[in-house]
Order: structure tokens, then sequence, then C-alpha cells
């Protein structure tokens, strides 16, 4: 019992601080030195986690690949769609360095939070902003967790909340119900979303001063998405965190149209925090669906085979509505 009960407060440490939420959630320093370490390369590479963190071995793991819904993107709204609060509310935004990341996060009151409900777990529970990060790679044919019909894209962004009803990150983590994430995928283009080319200039910031930590001003989570949220057109389906403890509490909701980032702000990233040692190709590779559904705007889409690809084409201009 005792050997349980350490774990799990080393897993409770590690995702604490991998996500750093508000000050207010984070975990006393000294816990973290206790976690077990790992990676993306090495000895401490992805197909390990498990051995250190159990849960990453689980029957409900992300990323997974999601299958192509081409025909449906254009079809009437038919599931139940996902409803942004406080989205364009500006807060006081700070980029805080980790071990493998950073993230984008909120310091002001939770008064004006941004909150999601309509989730598809729980549509009547409301979910609060904890923080935000990417995933990239070194180079242009990786960076993305989740794959949309075997495609890759370059990034992705989680937008990661907790349920309210739990309170905070570390509560909810080991709740079935306790986080939503939300997932964009970034590809590139000739100008970034304004939310991006603001943090890329936090992060060029911190790599020339040696800071881990950095006040961007008043922000709004809208700045990095505005005009690419289609409230019903969203991939969702149960599945856990992407990094180590890999907790299996995670409501999924995938946006397939991308987001558009400059290929400057994505130089950045992979040159952060610093160029000999970055932290590119932070992704976790595709996990088995293990017989898990995947619903598109409230359709079941997930199958044994995955839809041709045809001429489907990952552009703003394939309009949702
Ligand atoms: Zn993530």
């Amino acid at each position: 019992m005792k050997v349980v009960l350490c774990l799990m407060a080393v897993l409770g440490a590690v995702a604490a601080q991998e996500y750093s939420p508000h000050p207010k959630l984070k975990v006393q320093e000294k816990d973290s030195g206790d976690a077990p370490s790992w990676g993306y390369g090495g000895e401490g590479n992805p197909v390990n986690w498990y051995k250190d963190y159990l849960q990453c071995g689980g029957k409900r793991q992300s990323p997974v690949n999601l299958p192509y819904v081409g025909e449906l993107l254009k079809a009437p709204n038919r599931g139940r769609p996902l409803v942004f609060h406080y989205y364009n509310a500006l807060n006081p935004a700070r980029l805080v360095q980790s071990s493998k990341n950073f993230d984008f996060v909120f310091t002001g009151s939770d008064e004006y939070a941004p909150v999601v409900s309509g989730v598809g777990f729980n549509p009547s529970d409301k979910y609060q902003f904890a923080g935000l990060h990417l995933h990239w790679g070194s180079v242009d044919s990786n960076g993305a967790e989740h794959t949309l019909d075997g495609h890759t894209f370059p990034g992705e962004m989680h937008f990661v909340h907790f349920n309210k009803k739990y309170g905070s990150v570390e509560n909810a983590i080991n709740q079935p119900d306790g986080l939503v994430v939300i997932g964009f995928f970034l590809e590139i283009s000739s100008q970034s979303m304004p939310g991006l080319t603001k943090m890329a200039k936090g992060l060029h910031q911190m790599r020339a001063t040696y800071q881990t930590e950095l006040d961007l001003g008043d922000m709004s989570l809208l700045e990095f998405i505005k005009g690419y949220i289609y409230n019903w057109k969203y991939y969702y389906y149960q599945g856990s965190l992407t990094t180590p403890p890999c907790s299996e509490s995670v409501q999924w909701h995938v946006f397939p149209v991308p987001v558009p980032i400059s290929r400057a702000d994505l130089e950045v990233l992979r040159q952060f925090p610093t160029v000999k040692e970055n932290f590119s190709d932070n992704n976790r590779p595709i996990q088995n669906l293990n017989g898990r559904k995947i619903t598109y705007d409230g359709l079941v889409v997930s199958r044994d085979k995955p839809w041709l690809p045809e001429n489907f084409k990952h552009s703003p201009s394939n309009e949702v509505y």
C-alpha cells in the first residue's frame, strides 16, 4: 500500500508540473525531483513510459488516428455544440518553461477564466482553462500528436481544461470526467494566428535572456483560434494525457481544420529553449484505439479501415458551416 501511495504522489507531482496551470494550482517544487525521468528519445522514450508510469500502458491512451470525414464537413449540424465562455476575455498571460515544453497560462483571478461546456462526457459540466501548450517537430513532416486519416501536421495546439467540480488539475487528473483537452492542428502558412506570433516573440525573448518565465501582457485565447472554431465540427473520443502519467481522464475534442503558423514562428519553437538543446519532436506516437468510439459532429466515425483520403485538402477554405 505504501508503494502505491508513493507512486500516486509522484504521478500527481509530475502532472501538475507538466501542465503548470494557474500558480495557485502548482505543487511544491521539491516533489518534482522524485519523478522518474521520461522523454522522447533514448531509454526514456515513449515505448518505455509504461515501466515507470503504469497508465501509459492502458487501453484508453492518446493520441490516436482520426478517420477521414470529408463528406461530413459540410453536412448540417447534428451533434452537440461546444460552448466557449470567456475565450475572448483579456487575462494576464505568462509563458512558463517546463521540463519538456512550455505552458501558456493566465495569472489573474478566476473571474474571467475561459471555460468550455457542452463537452462530450458531461454537457452540463463546466471545464476551466488551465494552460495551453504546443507539440512540434524538428522537420515539417513531424510534430502533431493526432493524425488525420494518417496525415500528419507540423504541430498541434492543446488547450487543457479541468472540470470545475474538482477545483484543480491535480484533483481532476484521476477522474474519468476530470479533464477536457481541445486540440487544433498547426499548418505552415504565410502568417500565424496573432496569439502564436506573440507566443513566439515571447519564447525568442526568453531564449535570449535565459528566462524560464515571461509575462506577455493581457491576451485572450481567441487570439490563437479566431475564425477556426466550428462548434459542432470536432472529433470527440475518450483518451489520456499524452505525457506521463498518461492519466486516462481526458475528453478529447480535436478540430480537423488546422490553424496557421508562419515558418518564422515555427523556427522559434524549434530553437527553444536553446539552439543546441531544444524541445522539438515532443509528440507521442499514435496509440491503439482498442475498440473506442470516435465521433464527429455526433456521428460515430471510427472504423476498422480508414476511409480513402481522396482529394481532401487541409485548408481553411474547407468551410464547415
Ligand atoms: Zn499536449
